[in-house]
């Protein structure tokens, strides 16, 4: 797991939303930021519970609509076997993602996997027009598989 400051977060968080031209509210900011410094996906109460903790939301629906948002902008992956929320670790172009779940640690590593654009052509080819496709995936990481974390 990389290293990953709080302050630094932020200020990392505030720049992927100006650099789409999204307008940077602290709310938005702070969701990011708590999600990158987690690490791992967080649930949509877990993440309010920390952020009321520190000061940062006093209503659930506030923090549900900046999840939606994030999400439908592709700055963040609902994950939908877990009903949690993780970072995307490519949110600079449009991809299909395979998750990497680990039952372990928790972890969750984002693969983009060129068969699922393949796929997603596929079906589009039929005319069904595809609003999201991703993959989720469970098992052990490399550390956890090494060390029988999950046996
Ligand atoms: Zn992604
Ligand atoms: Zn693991």
């Amino acid at each position: 797991m990389t290293e990953c400051l709080a302050c630094s977060r932020s200020a990392d968080a505030s720049a992927a939303l100006a650099r789409r031209g999204l307008r940077v509210t602290p709310l938005r900011t702070r969701v990011l930021a708590a999600l990158h410094h987690a690490g791992r996906p967080l649930g949509a109460y877990e993440l309010f519970d920390l952020l009321k903790a520190e000061g940062a939301a006093s209503a659930p629906p506030a923090v549900y609509r900046v999840l939606d948002f994030l999400a439908a902008q592709g700055l963040v992956h609902k994950l939908q076997s877990l009903s949690a929320y993780t970072v995307c670790a490519a949110s600079d172009h449009p991809h299909h993602a395979q998750f990497l779940i680990c039952r372990g640690c928790g972890g969750v590593a984002e693969l983009e996997t060129p068969a699922l654009d393949r796929l997603a052509r596929e079906a589009a080819g039929t005319g069904f027009r595809v609003e999201h496709m991703s993959v989720e995936t469970h098992g052990l990481c490399t550390g956890c598989a090494a060390t029988g974390a999950g046996a």
